[in-house]
Order: structure tokens, then C-alpha cells, then sequence
């Protein structure tokens, strides 16, 4: 069988390539080398972290906050067993209804692991069979790993990454997570939650540190509030593990205090690397770059015509979305259309709570270019929504040109700003003012009204309730 388009991987930049390929009447196959389809994103990433981040918000919510709200409970009780147990049930739907949608475009779908024979022969080896398949292009999607150096002795047993952690199925007493990023803040606010002490080390000054500092700080303090004991300007030299333990060397930069932590599991939360093993890019003359990603032009393809890579494997921010939007841009350019994508508009979310949602640039990108820009900043104390449901921690703040009042970005940390961000980022595409944005009759009492307010407050200091 010859195929127009073959997709090496089916995460979310891979799967939605292929439909989106597919729809637009090319005859597609997609090769996974694991038994279920979806990628990090639905097996091991997104889906299982989120369904555990809601339950442990449920358990969270009804020891500390039901009472306040006139609810009593009695002693609630966590069973860890069944809280794994649906997640696993979410990511099994999530990954049935790919292999359904793969079905409903009629794509073929190959299980084995995908390598190059040459630009237009791809070999499927499933381990017990090999087979060879004909395509006039290839996209390659084969996503990411954590990175995991020697020095953390990385076990999968004590010394583990996010794809052991969402399978613990006793609460820890103490889990020590390396890395102060996405990862780090959303599984240990699970875990500090579910009543493990948790402590994270974190080799920057600050948490999430390419995001707005007022964003931060505010996260900082409400994850403090949680239970999360912060080391900011460590970084870890060395982990030993023991069957039922490790011991956790961390040293104060630029200073001689170390000193050792004990715990349960040490989570190694330190960023992603890009993966290529055994896709044997050097049968169509392709390497890697210093970081391990594919090259790509700004039509995604590699230096070798017709072979195109997307998501994860290639620059830019390792996010589900970016890697779908890229799955759609490949298939639409590869069928002859002009497809496009605005890189400066994708949005960010951790999933802590309060939640953190960013778009466009902050405020240490735009002095670093020079940009002139007004502020406005509103804190959700201040707001009734929020007063309603006692999340009152966080603020928004939006950034607006100085001279123009065209928005440059917004920040938000927040109840349901994973959510509110959507308007920020639908306003700017179409290139909004401030000063638009204030205009927009917003529905009340909703969260969304703190980004009117902090608009408003960036135009000439007009907030209403502060
Ligand atoms: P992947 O999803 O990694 O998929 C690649 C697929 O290719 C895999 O299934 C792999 O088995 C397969 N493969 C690799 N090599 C071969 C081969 N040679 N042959 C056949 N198959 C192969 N992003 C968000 O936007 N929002 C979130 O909330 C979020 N949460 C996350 C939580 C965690 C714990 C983690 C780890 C990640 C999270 N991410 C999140 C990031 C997101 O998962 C990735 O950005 C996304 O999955 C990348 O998609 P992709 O298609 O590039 O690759
Ligand atoms: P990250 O890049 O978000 O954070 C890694 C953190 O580890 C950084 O703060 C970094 O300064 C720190 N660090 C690096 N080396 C260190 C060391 N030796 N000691 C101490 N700290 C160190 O990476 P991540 O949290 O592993 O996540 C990986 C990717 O997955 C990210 O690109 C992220 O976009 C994606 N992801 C996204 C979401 C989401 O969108 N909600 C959730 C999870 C993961």
C-alpha cells in the first residue's frame, strides 16, 4: 500500500495531523509504537495529571474549605487505589476515542516502532514482525522523555519522573520534587494536597522562572499556603536510593551550605528532551541539533523535502496544543493550502490552584525590546465572583503598548484562569486595544470581569472596584 501522508507517533500533534490529512482526502497511515494511541499527552501528560489534580482538589476542598460553607462531612478519607483507578479509566476513554476517530477518517493505523529506510520507505517493526510502507511524505511526531541525568540515579522505583508519580498508590509521607517548573508545581500540589509534606527544590530564584514575576510571587505564596516548602537557588548534587527510600543532596548556590533531605521519592521534574531514538534519521541525511530537536523551516519541514516534523520533536514550547495547531499546519500545507500560525499567541496554563495562564510577553520581554508599555493589574479579593466562592488569591494583569493601547500580554493567576485566558488570547489575534477589551459588556458576577477591570485599570487607571 503507498500512502500519501505516514505520521511517525500518535500524540496530539500526530493524531490530529492525521485526521486533519485525512478530512482534507489524503490517505493517511499513523505508526505508534506503544499499544495505545494519544502520546505522552493522553497516557502519561495532560489527561491522567489533570484527573488527578481535579480529585485531589475535591478531597482538598472538602477537609478545608466545605465546612466554611456550612458542609459537614465528618472524617473524609482518601482511597489513593480508586483515585488511580479513574484516572486510569479517563485516559483509557480518551485514548479509545482516538483509535474511534481514527477509524471514523479511515486512517490506518500501525502499531510497531516507525524508522526510515529512506525518505518515502518507512520500516514497522511491532517486534515480532517487520513490515515496509510506501509514502510520498512523512511527518514525524515523535514527541519527548524527561530528562533524567546520571547524577539523579533515576530508578522508576524511588528516583522517578511524572510517569511514575501518577502511579503511586500510597500517599507518600515526603516526596522531594527536583525542578520548581509545570511538572514540579502541578503533581506536587497533588501530592501536598493528598497531606504529603512535599519540598521542592528549584535551581533558579524563582518558580516558573520564565513567567511574570507578580504571577509568581502570588503562586509562590498560595502553594506556601498548601503545605510547599520551597528551596528557590538550590540545586540538587546527588540522590541515593534505597529500597524504600532516598536521601537527596542539595547545595545553596553560590554558597558552601548543603544539606540532606529524606524522603519517600524523589520527583525529577527538570524539563523534557526531545525523541529520536532509533528513528535512524541518518538514512535520509538528518541529525539532530545540541538540544536533540529536528531543524524545521517555517512550513515545519526538515531539511529533507517531503519529511516534515511537529509538537514536541521540534523548537518552540513543549505544549499539546502548539503540537495539534502544528499536526493542522503540516496537513493543510502539505495539501496545497496556506495554513498559518501565530507562535507569539500560545497560550500557557499550569494547573495548580489558584491556576497560572499567560499569553504574549511579559513584562522582562518587553524591556528587553525596548517596547513601551502600561500596566494594569486587578486582584480577585476584590472581585464578587470570587469573594462568592472564596478563591480570592491571584490577580490579573494585562500589558498594553503605551503609545498604541494594542494588548502585549496577559498574566493571571487565579480561580479558572485556565479558562479566562481564552478572551485575552482571542482579543489579541484580533490585535484589541485595552481600551476594546474595556468596551466588551462582560457578564456578571463572573471571573472574567477581573480582565476587564485590569484592563481598565491599564487604561488611563480606570478600574471600577479598586
Ligand atoms: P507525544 O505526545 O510525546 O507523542 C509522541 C508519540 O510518538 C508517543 O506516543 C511515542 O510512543 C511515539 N513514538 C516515538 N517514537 C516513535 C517511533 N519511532 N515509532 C512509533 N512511535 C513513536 N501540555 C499541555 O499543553 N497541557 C498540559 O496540561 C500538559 N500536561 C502535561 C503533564 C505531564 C505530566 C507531561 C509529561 C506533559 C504535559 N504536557 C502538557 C506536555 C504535552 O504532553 C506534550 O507537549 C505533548 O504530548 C507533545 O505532543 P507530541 O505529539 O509532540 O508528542
Ligand atoms: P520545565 O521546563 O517547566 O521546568 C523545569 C524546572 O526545573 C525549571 O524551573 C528549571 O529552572 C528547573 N531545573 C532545571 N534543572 C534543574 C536542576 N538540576 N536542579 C533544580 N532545578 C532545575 O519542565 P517540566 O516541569 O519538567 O515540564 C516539561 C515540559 O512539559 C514543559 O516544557 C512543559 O511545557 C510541559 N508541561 C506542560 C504542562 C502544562 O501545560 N500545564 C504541564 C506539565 C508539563
Amino acid at each position: 500500500m503507498k500512502y500519501d501522508v505516514v505520521v511517525i507517533g500518535s500524540g496530539p500533534g500526530g493524531y490530529v495531523g492525521a485526521i486533519r490529512a485525512a478530512q482534507l482526502g489524503l490517505k493517511v497511515a499513523l505508526i505508534e509504537k506503544y499499544s495505545t494511541l494519544g502520546g505522552t499527552c493522553l497516557n502519561v501528560g495532560c489527561i491522567p495529571s489533570k484527573a488527578l489534580l481535579d480529585s485531589s482538589e475535591h478531597y482538598h476542598n472538602a477537609v478545608h474549605q466545605f465546612s466554611q460553607h456550612g458542609i459537614e462531612t465528618g472524617k473524609v478519607k482518601v482511597n489513593l487505589n480508586t483515585m488511580i483507578d479513574r484516572k486510569n479509566e479517563v485516559v483509557n476513554q480518551t485514548c479509545k476515542g482516538v483509535e474511534f476517530l481514527m477509524k471514523k477518517n479511515k486512517i490506518d493505523v500501525f502499531t510497531g516502532h516507525g524508522s526510515f529506510i529512506d525518505k518515502n520507505r518507512i520500516l514497522i517493526d511491532s517486534g515480532t514482525e517487520k513490515k515496509e510502507i510506501e509514502t510520498d511524505k512523512v511527518i514525524i511526531a515523535t514527541g519527548s522523555k524527561p530528562v533524567t541525568p546520571a547524577m539523579f540515579n533515576y530508578d522508576k522505583q524511588r528516583v522517578i519522573t511524572s510517569t511514575e508519580a501518577l502511579n503511586i498508590r500510597t500517599i507518600p509521607s515526603k516526596l522531594v520534587v527536583v525542578g520548581g517548573g509545570v511538572i514540579g508545581l502541578e503533581l506536587g500540589s497533588v501530592f501536598a494536597r493528598l497531606g504529603t509534606a512535599v519540598e521542592v527544590v528549584e535551581f533558579m530564584d524563582k518558580i516558573l522562572p520564565t513567567m511574570d514575576d507578580d504571577c509568581t510571587r502570588e503562586l509562590t505564596r498560595s502553594l506556601k499556603k498548601l503545605g510547599i516548602k520551597f528551596h528557590l537557588g538550590h540545586a540538587v548534587t546527588g540522590v541515593n536510593a534505597t529500597k524504600k527510600s532516598c536521601i537527596v543532596s542539595v547545595k545553596k548556590k553560590d554558597s558552601d551550605t548543603a544539606f540532606d533531605i529524606d524522603a519517600d521519592y524523589c520527583l525529577v521534574a527538570i524539563g523534557r528532551k526531545p525523541y529520536t531514538d532509533g528513528l535512524n534519521l541518518e538514512a535520509i541525511g538528518l541529525a539532530t541539533d545540541a538540544k536533540g530537536s529536528i531543524a524545521v523551516n517555517d512550513h515545519l519541514e526538515t531539511a529533507v523535502p517531503g519529511v516534515f516534523a511537529i509538537g514536541d520533536i521540534v523548537r518552540g514550547p513543549m505544549l499539546a496544543h502548539k503540537a495539534e495547531e502544528e499536526g493542522v499546519y503540516v496537513a493543510e500545507y502539505i495539501a496545497g493550502g496556506k495554513p498559518h500560525i501565530n507562535y507569539n499567541l500560545i497560550p500557557g496554563v499550569v494547573y495548580t490552584w489558584p491556576e497560572l495562564s499567560t499569553v504574549g510577553k511579559t513584562e522582562a520581554e518587553l524591556k528587553a525590546e525596548n517596547i513601551p508599555y502600561k500596566v494594569g493589574k486587578f486582584p480577585f479579593k476584590a472581585l464578587g465572583r470570587a469573594r462568592a466562592s472564596m478563591d480570592t488569591e491571584g490577580l490579573v494583569k494585562v500589558l498594553a503598548h503605551q503609545d498604541t493601547d494594542e494588548i502585549l500580554g496577559v498574566h493571571m493567576v487565579g480561580p479558572r484562569v485556565a479558562d479566562v485566558i481564552m478572551e485575552a488570547v482571542a482579543l489579541m489575534e484580533f490585535r484589541a486595544s485595552a481600551e476594546d477589551l474595556t468596551r466588551i459588556c462582560h457578564p456578571h458576577p463572573t471571573f472574567t470581569e477581573a480582565l476587564k477591570e485590569a484592563a481598565l485599570a491599564a487604561t488611563d487607571n480606570r478600574a471600577i472596584h479598586i
